[in-house]
């Protein structure tokens, strides 16, 4: 099972991804989080990186597809794979469907987070006096958001043209949300 949580920054993808990892034993493959930890440990890659995160940027396509990669052949008998933040433009929609293609398999389901872009900033504001997390900021977050419009909203016709993509609702609590997310799953998995 392949399936990617799709919607802009702070939609709670990562939230419902760990959820759906402690329920159902899938991997989580998020790129921001194993960016924040080459970006904490200091590692050559966290370098290069770090300035294009701490401002919203995209960091290259290269970058991203080689550690998911990376992941999936480290993880060859995992039950499914949920991916958090990947893809982000086309080019990486194209290099994970190969990337599946070549271990016999594919992008089975997208679900989308449908959620209200006012109603973001201020769950953001929010995390971002809870967390301290520099790309929170407000300036920051308008720009990942810029990013997610124009780079990665253009993936969405895609996906529906495949007939892979479900959207649910994204603003409600965390219990409808997880609700929806289940429903849209069905009995697949
Ligand atoms: P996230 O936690 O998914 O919002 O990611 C935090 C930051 O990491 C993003 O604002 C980007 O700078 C970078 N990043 C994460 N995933 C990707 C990706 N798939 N492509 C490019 N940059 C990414």
């Amino acid at each position: 099972m392949n399936l990617i949580l799709f919607g802009p920054p702070a939609a709670g993808k990562g939230t419902q991804a760990k959820r759906l990892v402690s329920e159902r034993g899938f991997i989580q493959l998020s790129t921001g989080d194993m960016l924040r930890a080459a970006v904490a440990s200091g590692s050559e890659l966290g370098t290069r990186v770090k300035s294009i995160m701490d401002s919203g940027g995209l960091v290259s396509d290269e970058i991203v597809i080689a550690l998911i990669d990376e992941q999936l052949t480290n993880n060859p008998d995992a039950p499914g794979f949920i991916y958090d933040g990947f893809p982000r433009t086309v080019g990486q929609a194209a290099a994970l469907d190969s990337l599946l293609e070549t271990r016999g398999t594919k992008v089975h389901q997208v679900i989308r987070l449908v959620v209200d872009e006012d109603a973001l900033l201020e769950r953001v504001t929010k995390r971002f006096e809870e967390q301290g997390r520099k790309d929170d900021n407000p300036e920051t977050f308008k720009t990942r958001l810029e990013k997610y419009n124009a780079d990665t909203a253009p993936l969405l016709p895609i996906y529906a043209e495949r007939g892979v993509l479900t959207e649910v609702d994204g603003m409600g609590s965390i219990e409808a949300v997880s609700g929806a997310i289940d429903g849209a799953l069905g009995a697949a998995v």
